[in-house]
C-alpha cells in the first residue's frame, strides 16, 4: 500500500506529496473530514513515506562500479512523487504495525494502557497523552522521524488537549504529530492554530464501491452499498453488517423484537446502530414515496415525517430500543423494510 493505491482524495494526497518532496514537513498535521473516508489510511501512508529509505540496493548493483549507470529518474507526471516504496525495512515494519518510531494513539491504545474495555473508551484521557508524549523526548530507534498518529483526536478531552498543546508548542525536531479528526470544531483553537490542516471530503459513490470491491466484495453489492454510504466507507460497512443481520431475521413483530434485542450491549454503539437503521428506513420510505405521485398528504409522506421525528428522538435521552421498535413496526405496516 502507498499513496498511489489510495482511492480518491487527489488534492489532499498531492499536497502531502509536495510537503515530503519539498522537505517541508510541519511538526503537526491535522487530517480532518467526515468519518470513514480514509483519513487514517492517508496518515499511515504519510508516516511511511517520510521514513521510507527506498527499495534496498541489491549486492550485484552495489558491486557493479563499472556497470552502466542507471537511467535518470523520470519526473512524475502529476507533481512530486514522494511516496512509500512498501519494500524497505521501515515500510515493512510500518505495514506490520511494529515500527518502533510510529505510534498510534487511539481507543485501543488507551484500553490496553488502562486495562479497560476498548469499546468503552469514549474520550482520550490525559493519562494516555502523558504516556505517549514521554516518547517525544526519546531518540528515534530506526528512522529519521518519530510519528505519532492520534486517531479520533476530536475525542481528546479538554485536559488532554491542553497536555498535548505543551508538546505542540515546542516539539523537538523530527517529531511529527498527525491528528486525525472527524469533528474539527471539538479541538481547541490553540491546537488548530499549531497544526497544518489537510481537508478530506466525502468519497463519490464509485470511489466507495471501488474500495469495497478491492476488499473482495461482490461488485453488485458494492455498488448498492456505495449508493447508501453517503461517501463513507465505514458507513457502507456498517450498513452491510446490519443488512447481513436482517437477512436472517424473521418477518413481522417477532422479527422486529429480535432485531432490536440484537443491538450491541454497549449503549453508545446500540444508539449509533439504531440511528443507522432509522436512516436506512428513511431511504426506503423516500424511495416508495417517490415511486408514486409525491403528494404531501400521502401515507408515505406521513410516515417519513414520523421517521424524522423518531430520528430526532435518538439524539435525545429516549430509549433507542423503543424508538427503533416503534419505527420498524410503523414501517412494517406499510411494507417498508430495511
Ligand atoms: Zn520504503
Amino acid at each position: 500500500m502507498s499513496f498511489q493505491d489510495i482511492i480518491g482524495h487527489k488534492n489532499a494526497i498531492k499536497r502531502l506529496r509536495a510537503l515530503i518532496a519539498g522537505e517541508r514537513v510541519p511538526p503537526a498535521l491535522l487530517f480532518h473530514g467526515p468519518e470513514g473516508v480514509g483519513k487514517f489510511l492517508a496518515a499511515s501512508e504519510f508516516a511511511k513515506a517520510i521514513n521510507c529509505t527506498g527499495p534496498a540496493v541489491s549486492e550485484d548493483a552495489a558491486d557493479g562500479l563499472f556497470s552502466e549507470p542507471p537511467p535518470a529518474a523520470q519526473p512524475a507526471p502529476e507533481g512530486p512523487s514522494a511516496d512509500a516504496c512498501g519494500a524497505c525495512v521501515s515500510c515493512s515494519q510500518a505495514d506490520k504495525g511494529v515500527h518502533p518510531d510510529l505510534r498510534v494513539i487511539d481507543s485501543r491504545f488507551q484500553g490496553l494502557l488502562l486495562d479497560e474495555d476498548e469499546q468503552k473508551q469514549r474520550t482520550l484521557r490525559i493519562d494516555t497523552v502523558r504516556e505517549f508524549t514521554r516518547y517525544v523526548y526519546q531518540k528515534a530507534i530506526l528512522s529519521k522521524w518519530k510519528v505519532f498518529i492520534v486517531n479520533d483526536a476530536h475525542t481528546l478531552n479538554n485536559q488532554s488537549q491542553n497536555a498535548m498543546l505543551k508538546v505542540l508548542e515546542e516539539p523537538p525536531p523530527f517529531n511529527l504529530f498527525i491528528l486525525v479528526a472527524a469533528k474539527k470544531n471539538l479541538l481547541i483553537p490553540t491546537i488548530l492554530s499549531r497544526s497544518c490542516a489537510v481537508e478530506f471530503s466525502r468519497l463519490s459513490q464509485e470511489e466507495v464501491s471501488g474500495v469495497l470491491t478491492r476488499g473482495g466484495m461482490d461488485p453488485e453489492e458494492a455498488r448498492t452499498l456505495g449508493g447508501l454510504s453517503g461517501g463513507s466507507v465505514r458507513k457502507a460497512m456498517d450498513i452491510k453488517k446490519v443488512r447481513d443481520r436482517i437477512a436472517g431475521a424473521a418477518a413481522g413483530p417477532r422479527g422486529v423484537f429480535r432485531l432490536v434485542s440484537g443491538l450491541p450491549r454497549e449503549p453508545y454503539l446500540a444508539r449509533e446502530e439504531a440511528k443507522l437503521m432509522l436512516d436506512m428506513l428513511l431511504v426506503s420510505a423516500r424511495k416508495e414515496w417517490l415511486s408514486r405521485p409525491p403528494l404531501p398528504s400521502s401515507p408515505h409522506a406521513a410516515l417519513i415525517r414520523k421517521l424524522l421525528e423518531y430520528r430526532r428522538y435518538l439524539n435525545q435521552n429516549v430509549s433507542h430500543g423503543l424508538v427503533l421498535e416503534a419505527a420498524l413496526l410503523e414501517c412494517g405496516k406499510m411494507s417498508i423494510t430495511l
